[in-house]
């Protein structure tokens, strides 16, 4: 059974319930309200009949006074020994009780009997003559007119209700429909997404974007965004591999047939070939290193770490690096105390450092201070290289991310785009951060924030 088919007949079930009741209510309280109206009113008959009768010496009743009671009304009055001893004109020639049961009743009573197939309502007087029991006074009405009238208001409160159910139940259906069909758009969508693999597909919002459906095709549409970029993600990946491979292996292949085809060792190819595998080692050991970082499993020394000395140290390999060609220097330099890996940290700057280096032309700086502030260390590697264009500022700590003129391979033809992927996630290891400012033109600066080891060990014994 669907879903609309189940809800409809759920919101019906109810309802029908709720008229059901109330349609009980409502007749039952009207029955009350009519009989007991004929009951005041037997009330006042048998008052009036009892003030304008009178025992006669002979034993039997005579009335005082002109009694009209209406053609609906019924009156006998009874003696103790069971004979009728009076009844209205519209009872005459009829010698059964009207009541036969409350004939010998006490107390006044009300009954309803069935009399020769005329439902009446009868109440039972019993009459006191000088002090004695007389007999008793019967007082009936005929209950057609008050039958009917409930017979009636039953009829028009099933009417009522059947007619009511109906429009709801097409109401209801209508609105389930409306707030369903949605739903529906949303099954037709991800099953043509799963047939075609077309994942730039989005399912269109209908209907209002803030209720649950809504919220729900949002939510699927945002799912199928970060899919989409996942797999985006992954075929550059495997492209990126693929390329970075293929170049040391043609370059391998071609010095491997170039000594066959001379039958010597040729000094020159082995070193090329030397290079390449070399290569080829940093490329794995490189993506050995990131799928570790990216997987938060990057095993990490937890020792002290002497940034400055460390800085020092990269100082003085970089300056080899620099040649006289740039200008490098360190402006600001503090003790600085970090609580980490002493090898990755000084990975992150040889690769900051050296990037500066790479890619500022002869004749340019690159400018390097370390300082300390709010339990904070701050390290900033500022070059006045050529900058790296706008649009690939955001992209540029992505995995094998290279800026457009950088592409052709950096000076040292090393580059493969995962340095800074690398240093992201170092420093993102060491609860760091790091940043990037460049103006195109005007140089590019690398900020690297680590909190200080006192800042984290009593970060660590606060959370403790
Ligand atoms: P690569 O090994 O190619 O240097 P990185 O991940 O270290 O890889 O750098 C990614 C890219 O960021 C580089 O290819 C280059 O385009 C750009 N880049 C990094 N540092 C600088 C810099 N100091 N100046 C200009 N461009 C830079």
């Amino acid at each position: 059974m669907s879903l609309k088919i189940r809800l409809t007949f759920v919101q019906m079930s109810i309802l029908g319930g709720i008229l059901m009741l109330s349609n009980i209510v409502v007749y039952a309280s009207s029955s009350v309200i009519l009989i007991s109206q004929v009951d005041r009113t037997l009330e006042r008959n048998a008052a009036d009949v009892i003030n304008v009768t009178r025992a006669s010496t002979e034993g039997g009743v005579e009335t005082i006074a002109e009694l009209s009671l209406g053609f609906n009304v019924f009156m006998q009055v009874w003696a103790r020994d069971g004979s009728l001893k009076g009844a209205s004109a519209n009872l005459r020639g009829f010698s059964q009780s009207l009541d036969r049961v409350a004939l010998q009743t006490s107390e006044p009573v009300f009954r309803d009997v069935i009399l020769d197939g005329i439902h009446l309502r009868v109440l039972t007087v019993p009459l006191i003559v000088e002090g004695r029991p007389f007999g008793v006074l019967q007082v009936a009405n005929n209950m057609a007119i008050v039958d009917g009238a409930r017979q009636d208001l039953l009829t028009a409160l099933i009417v009522v209700s059947i007619f009511a159910m109906g429009f709801a139940g097409v109401l209801d259906w209508i609105s389930i429909q409306n707030t369903l069909n949605p739903l529906e758009g949303v099954t037709a969508a991800a099953l043509q997404i799963t047939e075609t693999n077309d994942l730039s597909r989005r399912i269109p919002l209908l209907g209002p974007p803030n209720d649950e459906v809504g919220n729900l095709v949002q939510a699927f549409n945002l799912n199928l965004s970060q899919l989409e970029q996942l797999i985006e993600s992954q075929r550059r990946f495997l492209a990126d591999v693929g390329h970075e491979l293929r170049t040391p292996l043609t370059v391998i292949k071609g010095n491997v047939d170039l000594m066959r085809r001379i039958g010597e060792m040729d000094e020159e190819s082995l070193v090329s070939i030397e290079d390449e595998v070399e290569r080829l080692t940093r490329l794995v050991g490189d993506l050995l290193l990131l799928a570790q970082a990216e997987a938060g499993k990057l095993p990490l020394e937890q020792n002290t770490v002497e940034l400055d000395t460390v800085l020092l140290e990269v100082y003085r390999q970089a300056k080899v690096l620099a040649k006289d060609q740039i200008a490098l220097k360190i402006e600001e330099i503090d003790q600085v105390l970090i609580c980490g890996d002493r090898d990755r940290l000084k990975q992150v700057l040889l690769n900051l450092i050296s990037n500066g280096i790479k890619y500022t032309p002869p004749g340019g700086q690159v400018a390097i201070s370390l300082s300390k502030a709010e339990g904070k260390a701050y390290l900033s590697v500022a070059d006045n290289g050529p900058g790296i264009p706008e649009e690939d500022l955001p992209h540029i700590f992505e995995r094998f991310y290279r800026a457009e003129k950088s592409r052709l391979r950096s000076r040292d033809g090393k580059g493969f785009g995962l340095g800074l992927s690398i240093a992201y996630w170092i420093i993102h290891n060491h609860q760091g951060d790091i940043e990037v400012t460049s103006r195109q033109g005007e140089g590019t600066t690398f900020k690297v924030i680590l909190p200080l080891e006192q800042d984290l060990s009593s970060g660590l014994s606060e959370s403790i």
